[in-house]
């Protein structure tokens, strides 16, 4: 079995160990687009998998006979934005290890910022004892927009801290203890139900742009916004201008627009906004790899495995 890897800004030798250490049969190589006497050759070596990150477009012209793309990542909206090799199913990674990075962040921002502890740590800073009042969990619903493999956990994470829980997915879900909306159709009752919104969903045509100032300024006010997915999700502009109205209250960012963040970001200084680069959920290799290892068998045996892309809907 060929198996080739794709990721040109990442050391590929460790991606290359662990195939093999998963995959003791498999022929191993990373790719690198090929210099121009190369490109008049006809023999390039052919994969029956690849393992890809942000591959360049002329890597699925140079792949011909793959039988599936696997990405190291959750998500795949870059990916789809490449001329696809037809008919190839792509495949992106379930959870493996994410999940619970990601409902640490978000517990981590919530809990930062329902308890005041910005608050407790600027007394602090001038050695002030002043004990602030409980919080009434009542008043910080959570609305966490996508229920899939990480959004699911997330919303779980966050409920077992007491707090009244929503979920809002494509279609319709049910998960213990989460309060669930599906469908654009339901979209507006679900925000009007939250304070804190979470945005786990995947970037896709639909969900491009979907925090804007129209559906900011349905949640409960003040509200707070907490996105750990893309930065084309948010209208950033907009959420400057709610936050300067009072209707919303701030936000904890981990991905923009432009990543990294431009250092003339009006973010950057912004005294309610509170940004990580891109770092809520971290891909793990072992468990990428394990995970891809383990479909790659099941695919050869002929059975179904999970996280295939519905390339039509783009996740
Ligand atoms: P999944 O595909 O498992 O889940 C996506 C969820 O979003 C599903 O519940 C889906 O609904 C819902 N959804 C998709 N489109 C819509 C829509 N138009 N309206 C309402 N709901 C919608 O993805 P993951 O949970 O694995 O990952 C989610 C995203 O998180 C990734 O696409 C990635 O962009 C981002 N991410 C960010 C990271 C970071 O470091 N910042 C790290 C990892 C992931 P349904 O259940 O009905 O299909």
């Amino acid at each position: 079995m060929k198996i080739v890897f794709c990721a040109p800004h990442k050391d590929f030798q460790p991606w290359l160990d662990d195939i093999v250490a998963n995959i003791p049969a498999a022929e191993v190589w990373s790719w690198s687009p090929p210099d121009e006497a190369q490109a008049l050759r006809s023999d390039e070596p052919q994969a029956d998998y690849a393992l890809v990150w942000a591959p360049p477009t002329e890597f699925f012209s140079a792949q011909k006979n793959l039988k599936a793309v696997f990405t190291i990542g959750a998500g795949v909206d870059r990916l789809m934005k490449l001329p696809n090799p037809d008919g190839v199913p792509i495949v992106r990674l379930n959870d493996a290890g994410m999940a619970v990075q990601m409902a640490e962040y978000v517990c981590h921002a919530l809990i930062r910022h329902t308890r005041e502890f910005a608050a407790y740590e600027a007394q602090a800073r001038h050695a002030e004892w002043t004990v602030r009042a409980p919080i009434d969990r009542a008043a910080w619903p959570v609305g966490v927009m996508g229920l899939g493999s990480i959004g699911a956990r997330v919303a779980q994470a966050v409920a077992a801290f007491d707090y009244p829980t929503f979920g809002w997915s494509r279609t319709a879900k049910s998960l213990p203890g989460i309060s669930t909306f599906a469908g654009t159709e339901n979209l507006e009752k679900f925000l009007q139900s939250v304070r804190v919104l979470v945005c786990v969903l995947p970037l896709t045509h639909d969900t491009e742009n979907i925090l804007n100032f129209v559906t900011l300024s349905r949640l409960k006010p003040p509200g707070y916004l907490i996105n750990v997915a893309r930065g084309a999700h948010l209208v950033e502009a907009d959420l400057l201008a709610l936050i300067k109205t009072g209707a919303m209250s701030g936000a904890a960012l981990d991905v923009f627009q432009t990543e990294p963040l431009p250092p003339d970001h009006p973010f950057w200084h912004h005294p309610e906004i509170r940004i990580t680069p891109h770092s809520s959920a971290i891909t793990l290799r072992k468990e990428s790899v394990m995970q891809i290892a383990a479909k790659i068998y099941d695919l050869e045996q002929g059975r179904n495995i999970e996280g295939v892309v519905n390339q039509q809907v783009g996740y």
